[in-house]
């Protein structure tokens, strides 16, 4: 076993205690090295389940909130996925795991380009862009699911008319200190709504998001 497959094991074991029980993404998240998007200094705590910095003033979210996220949104296999926010790349790895086609978007820069080159050293198939991800890639719409991976102040109209029929959007939305995940699922024109307590992510700032 490599340096990192016993702590992996470990994470995947308090995920399951923390109740997330579906195997797809137990599976996903067990099969991605945390360990390389997780910048130097913080490698041997790669898989703690907390968020690490990633530079920047932006952090890689806590394994449990990707693990419960991924299993919110459902990606099934060959499904068109967004995300909004790529930071370190990891739950866009996770994602490509599961089978998904994921478009990522990030708007800082430098971030994207330290995801870009590890998604690429890990031959992780993800097509990204830099810019303001709350008006979403209508180039490549409608998607099946949308995941936004930044807290925003209400959900963002545009990624709502970014999805198909059926599909599922994800997105932290509250105040900059504190946030529900909402999922909304379409039908037609009709959006569901679902709301679920207390996540804490940092803020998506953009056209859609915060000034
Ligand atoms: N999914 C990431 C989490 C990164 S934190 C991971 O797995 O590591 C959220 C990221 O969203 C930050 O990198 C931040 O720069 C980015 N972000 C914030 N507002 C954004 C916007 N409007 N469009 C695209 N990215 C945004």
């Amino acid at each position: 076993m490599g340096r990192f497959d016993e702590d992996r094991l470990d994470m995947i074991a308090l995920l399951r205690e923390k109740g997330i029980a579906d195997e797809r993404v137990i599976g996903a998240m067990s099969r991605v090295d945390r360990h390389r998007f997780v910048p130097e200094p913080f490698t041997s705590r790669a898989y703690e389940d907390s968020a690490l910095p990633i530079g920047k003033g932006q952090t890689i979210s806590q394994p449990y909130t990707v693990a419960f996220m991924t299993a919110a949104l459902g990606a099934g296999s060959g499904e068109k996925i967004l995300e909004v926010g790529t930071g370190s790349g990891y739950q866009a790895a996770v994602l490509a795991e599961l089978g998904a086609r994921v478009f990522s978007i990030e708007r800082n820069l430098e971030l994207l380009a330290a995801a870009r080159k590890v998604l690429d050293r890990l031959h992780y198939r993800v097509a990204t862009r830099g810019g303001d991800g709350t008006v979403g890639w209508s180039e490549f719409a409608p998607f099946d699911g949308i995941i936004v991976t930044a807290g925003a102040p209400d959900v963002p109209g545009p990624l709502l008319r970014q999805l198909k029929d059926g599909g599922k959007l994800v997105v932290p939305v509250g105040t900059l200190s504190r946030q529900s995940l909402i999922v909304v699922t379409r039908s037609g024109e009709h959006f569901d709504r679902r709301e679920v307590e207390g996540f804490k992510f940092v803020p998506l700032i953009g056209k859609m998001g915060w000034q």
